[in-house]
């Protein structure tokens, strides 16, 4: 049976980890980083997740900026309050939860904010950094994956990594860290035409694809190492459940180690945005980067 990683504890000691840090800047710098969180609209999942990061960054001792927009905010609107978030030297990073309504251009906003603040990791600059293993902001979900791959595995190098997915906020990014890890990497995504045979081979796989239940026990390596990026709300009458792409029953009887949904890859998410604030908030400062250094997470580039 496969051993789950416990994403929640890890979460809690990275959590910690920025508190301390936090405290430090606050007692030695006179420094409060901050970090501003935009809803626009009401989608009541995304209330959630905006109402758990202003309340984490609060728990770390963080100032949290929290803009609820109404549905109806013009794209000109939401590009002039992000505008006065980039000049705001208390703000040093700044997110937009998505997805957004239908009137607004993501792209648009996304180029909007000023990449020192990118929390999200998510600007063209810093997707570019990480594409050529430059210094940038790196997306919250993948670094996540990485710190359980190596809470679990240690040393990364030489592993197979199978991702399964290729957007920007998860499949890519991830396919980027894992190669500085020295992984070797395979991503499949909708146009594979047979993703099972791919992704047994991996001795890693990070499934990430936003289908529940895809990856059965056949598309797991024995004693491979598994993380379920995915999130799926089900709603049965009354009940509501969060599912994974990974169907655990099946894998958990074949992989090694395998991420709960929910309680794996969710709450290091959270905690790597908070991370990524503590670390924006030095570099504005012109402050070495924090403990666990940047590069411990998002680490060298090789040849
Ligand atoms: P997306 O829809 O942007 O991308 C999905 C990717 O999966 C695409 O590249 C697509 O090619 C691929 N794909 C879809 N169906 C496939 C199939 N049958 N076989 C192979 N590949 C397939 O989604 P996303 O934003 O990358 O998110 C993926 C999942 O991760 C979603 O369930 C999302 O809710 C979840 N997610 C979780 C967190 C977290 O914090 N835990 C963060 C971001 C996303």
């Amino acid at each position: 049976m496969a051993t789950w990683i416990d994403g929640k504890a890890q979460a809690d000691a990275l959590r910690e980890t920025v508190a301390d840090a936090v405290g430090r800047l606050v007692d030695q710098r006179g420094l409060l980083p901050g970090l501003a969180v935009i809803l626009v609209g009401d989608d009541p999942a995304s209330q959630v997740y905006v109402r758990r990061k202003g309340q984490h960054a609060r728990e770390v001792g963080m100032r949290s900026f929290e803009h609820a927009l109404p549905t109806a905010t013009s794209q000109a609107m939401l590009l002039e309050r992000i505008a006065g978030l980039n000049r705001d030297p208390r703000v040093h990073g700044i997110l937009v939860q998505l997805p957004l309504p239908a009137h607004i251009d993501p792209e648009a906003v996304i180029h909007a904010i000023d990449p020192a603040k990118d929390v999200d990791g998510f600007h063209p600059l810093n997707a570019g950094a990480l594409a050529v293993g430059g210094e940038g902001l790196v997306p919250c979900t993948p670094l996540g994956c990485v710190q359980l791959l190596k809470s679990q595995l240690g040393e990364l190098a030489g592993q197979h990594a199978v991702v399964l997915g290729r957007s920007r906020i998860v499949g890519r990014p991830l396919a980027s860290l894992l190669l500085r890890e020295d992984c070797t990497v395979t991503v499949a995504h909708s146009r594979t035409p047979d993703p099972a045979t791919i992704c047994r081979q991996g001795d890693i796989l990070v499934a990430a694809a936003g289908r529940p239940g895809l990856v059965r026990d056949d598309w797991v390596k024995p004693g491979a190492t598994v993380i379920d990026v995915g999130i799926t709300r089900l709603e049965d009458g009354d009940s509501r459940r969060l599912v994974g792409d990974v169907d655990a029953v099946s894998v958990s009887r074949v992989a090694g180690a395998l991420t709960p949904v929910p309680g794996g890859v969710g709450p290091m998410t959270i905690a790597c945005l908070l991370h990524n604030t503590l670390v924006a908030a030095c570099r504005q400062l012109g402050l070495p980067d924090p403990p666990p250094s940047a590069r411990a997470i998002a680490p060298r580039d090789g040849l």
